[in-house]
């Protein structure tokens, strides 16, 4: 009985890891078309300054349309177009296209885009498509916020650092993304040219009810400040966390309190309402998840 078991256990995970590297390469054959024939869309989410309420950046993120199943989660294809190397050709577009969206819209926030740890690995493209996008989208450099996350600094290398201050003389600020998840060293806020720091939506979840939490918060914004960076919580879905984290010392957030991330349509409707004040309504548009 055992030695049928285990046969029919060995025929099973065989037939499950089949069809996972099945899935997979049709996830990486589909991505590849998809690329090839541009269909991807950048969604933006509001970063709001929690003292006015008023919107100070949006942050664009890659959607994946899919016909009839919504959006593939970029949780899913970033890393995959990493491994394929496609993040390079895809993470040049999203810097261009959203200087573009930003150069149009009616309103002055800055625009934050992420940018992968594989576009550091030829400094001189990411520098040179972070100058095409500025040039032809006329956008003002000091507009364009790029994040990175802690994955970037790991190997601590004078390269990385290098074209950081590179990005810097063009204008662009430079923000710490989902701070505190990863291989978290404060010494990063110091060593590197960095305007922002993003403590991870994990925090966020905790604040209201955990003390360590709250004094990991507090402790990340005074550093932060101590060294002229400022502070956005992510993922901020109730007023209690958005009260709780402004009196830590946090003068931005960014969260499904405030708005989902928007399409180009949602983000205008959203922003065309004047005098945005806390707690903002939610979002017109919503995503398909
Ligand atoms: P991220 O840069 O940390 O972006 C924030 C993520 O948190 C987004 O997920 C956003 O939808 C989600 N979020 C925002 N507020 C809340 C909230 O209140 N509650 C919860 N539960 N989630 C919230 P999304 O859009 O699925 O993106 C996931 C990650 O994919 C991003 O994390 C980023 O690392 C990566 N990504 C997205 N677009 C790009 C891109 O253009 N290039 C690169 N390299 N990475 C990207
Ligand atoms: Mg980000
Ligand atoms: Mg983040
Ligand atoms: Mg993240």
């Amino acid at each position: 009985a055992a030695k049928s078991a285990g046969r029919n256990a060995a025929v099973l995970f065989t037939r499950e890891m089949a069809e996972g590297v099945h899935s997979r390469r049709t996830l990486e054959e589909n991505l590849r078309l998809a690329w090839r024939d541009r269909r991807f869309a950048l969604h933006y989410q509001p970063i709001v300054e929690l003292a006015s309420g008023r919107v100070v950046a949006c942050e664009a993120l890659m959607r994946w349309p899919v016909e009839g199943k919504g959006f593939v989660s970029p949780a899913e294809f970033i890393p995959l177009a990493e491994q394929m190397g496609l993040i390079v050709p895809m993470g040049a577009w999203a810097i261009r296209q959203a200087c573009l969206d930003a150069a149009a819209w009616p309103f002055d926030a800055d625009v934050a885009v992420n940018v992968s740890a594989i576009q550091f690995r030829d400094p001189d493209d990411l520098v040179r498509s972070v100058e095409i996008a500025l040039a032809d989208s006329g956008l003002d450099p000091a507009r364009l916020e790029l994040e990175v996350t802690e994955s970037l600094l790991i190997d601590d290398a004078d390269e990385t650092l290098a074209a950081m201050r590179r990005l810097r003389a063009l204008g662009v600020k430079l923000a710490l993304d989902d701070f505190g998840t990863g291989y978290a060293s404060i010494g990063y806020l110091a060593r590197y040219p960095f305007t922002k720091v993003k403590i991870d939506r994990s925090f966020a979840q905790l604040v209201a009810t955990d003390d360590t939490s709250r004094a990991i918060i507090e402790t990340i914004c005074a550093l932060a400040h101590r060294f002229d960076l400022t502070v956005v919580v992510e993922g901020i879905e109730t007023c209690t966390q958005a009260d709780e984290i402004a009196r830590l010392g946090a003068e931005f957030a960014q969260g499904y309190l405030f708005a989902k991330p928007l399409d180009g349509a949602g983000l205008q409707t959203l922003l065309a309402h004047p005098g945005l004040c806390l707690p903002l309504p939610s979002a017109p548009v919503t995503e398909a998840t």
